[in-house]
């Protein structure tokens, strides 16, 4: 198979709908990202990198940092982490609260921001906030295996200051008691890790231990199980593009997370680790050309989860 014409193929396709979707407009660091932009990265678990496109323009991974969260927070409160938030899709918006009140400020699953915002409370413990952000980045030096990976600081801060969901899905957590830190805190962790800058080419890398039973085989660090990474993966299929996330696994058939960055990471497990990046946005929120894409390389690759 040849991805590098594979991947060539879908940019060509592409070119004439660049700028579809609507950017993310509520954070207003990302409101000024050009839309007319899109990046397509695969590396293989043969440790081969395939891209075309704006494969190395760095954008804000925004929620598929949820996933590398998770990854931290299972690694030091293990089983724990699944008392204090669950593992079933929402059906619901990215940011909705909608289910918090009947289920106790338990989020229905790691991946919404609600969910999300209880795993930076879980990394957070032992730690203050900006140590709890440091071992997050040196994660994803580690994971990707690059040292120049940095969180853009405008990005969060213009999350800080207009985040008025966030900070009430947070309050409302921290009042049935699942929150432990100070509700400032948690969300300086979360806002820092969602702003974190990264490439396709950067982000296919960081993914690749989720395609390989958790070791990555450019390193061979081993960062979780192979029934972690198992697991993590099923979690991506279930719930990681929100209330799209059915849309998803029926279009495209793997495992992805979804930003509003306009990135999204996919996995096909044994085979390879796919970044792509577009700014606009469907209705749900997912990249819009990200997902055509990713479905255009699942039908060109026979790359899906549940058969060819
Ligand atoms: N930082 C964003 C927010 O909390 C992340 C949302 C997303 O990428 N879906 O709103």
């Amino acid at each position: 198979m040849d991805l590098q014409a594979i991947v060539d193929d879908i940019v060509r396709e592409l070119e004439p709908r660049l700028g579809e979707g609507k950017v993310a407009d509520y954070i207003p660091e990302l409101a000024r990202i050009d839309p007319k932009q899109f990046g397509i990265a695969i590396t293989t678990v043969e440790g081969q990198t395939y891209k075309a496109g704006d494969a190395e323009t760095s954008f804000s991974i925004q929620s598929i940092s949820k996933v590398f969260m998770l990854t931290l927070a299972l690694g030091k409160a293990g089983e724990g982490v699944w008392n204090r938030v669950g593992r079933e899709p929402s059906g619901s918006a990215f940011n909705s609260i909608v289910q918090l009140e009947h289920e106790h400020g338990i989020p229905r699953n790691p991946f919404i921001n609600a969910g999300a915002i209880v795993v930076a409370d879980m990394v957070l413990a032992g730690h203050a906030p900006r140590e709890a952000i440091g071992e997050y980045l040196r994660f994803m030096r580690y994971v990707a295996d690059d040292e120049t990976l940095s969180i853009d600081e405008k990005v969060a801060q213009s999350e800080q200051k207009t985040g008025y969901r966030n900070f009430a899905l947070a309050n409302f957590m921290r009042g049935f008691g699942n929150l432990h830190h100070p509700v400032e805190h948690v969300l300086g962790v979360y806002f820092h890790q969602c702003a974190l800058a990264l490439s396709c080419v950067q982000l296919s890398h960081a993914g690749l231990y989720l395609a390989h039973r958790g070791t990555n085989p450019l390193t061979g660090f081993s960062v979780v199980s192979p029934k972690r990474a198992r697991r993590i993966n099923a979690l991506m299929m279930m719930c990681g593009h929100y209330d799209g996330s059915g849309d998803f696994a029926f279009h495209v058939g793997l495992p992805g997370k979804s930003g509003v960055g306009g990135g999204i990471l996919a996995v096909a497990p044994g085979k390879a680790s796919i970044a792509v990046w577009s700014p606009g946005l469907n209705k749900v929120g997912n990249s819009a050309l990200g997902s055509v894409a990713l479905e255009m390389l699942a039908t060109k690759t026979g790359w899906s989860v549940f058969g060819t």
